[in-house]
């Protein structure tokens, strides 16, 4: 069985955002914080440490048109949580619209997601 053949789980439940593995337990969605733990992953073996490219070219991205998560560099920014002073930027392009990018930050000590 391919690990791509169910594919839901790759996807929000809430906003229907590409899911970012966090570790090979868990998904979480980068824009509301959805979590996932991999034990509910249907089909699943033992390839959790994916990345985006990695979804990307095996799904032919044909289910990536829609969104596509582009890079997460490390920046400078205080966390409104915990006051940790870095951050992983997210930018997320929707190829439909004007609606341009998507930018957010993610504490990386706490794990705190906020938007631009
Ligand atoms: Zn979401
Ligand atoms: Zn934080």
């Amino acid at each position: 069985m391919a690990f791509w053949q169910s594919r839901d789980f790759l996807f929000c439940g809430v906003c229907g955002t590409l899911l970012t593995f966090d570790s090979v337990h868990s998904a979480s969605c980068p824009l509301c914080g959805f979590k996932r733990k991999a034990k509910e992953i249907e089909g699943k073996e033992t390839r959790y440490t994916v990345t985006a490219e990695d979804i990307r070219r095996e799904l032919k991205m044909d289910l990536l048109d829609e969104v596509l998560v582009v890079q997460r560099p490390v920046v400078t920014r205080s966390c409104p949580k915990c006051n940790h002073s870095k951050a992983e930027y997210h930018s997320i392009q929707t190829r439909s619209a004007d609606e341009g990018e998507t930018v957010f930050y993610e504490c990386t000590k706490c794990r705190y997601k906020s938007k631009e």
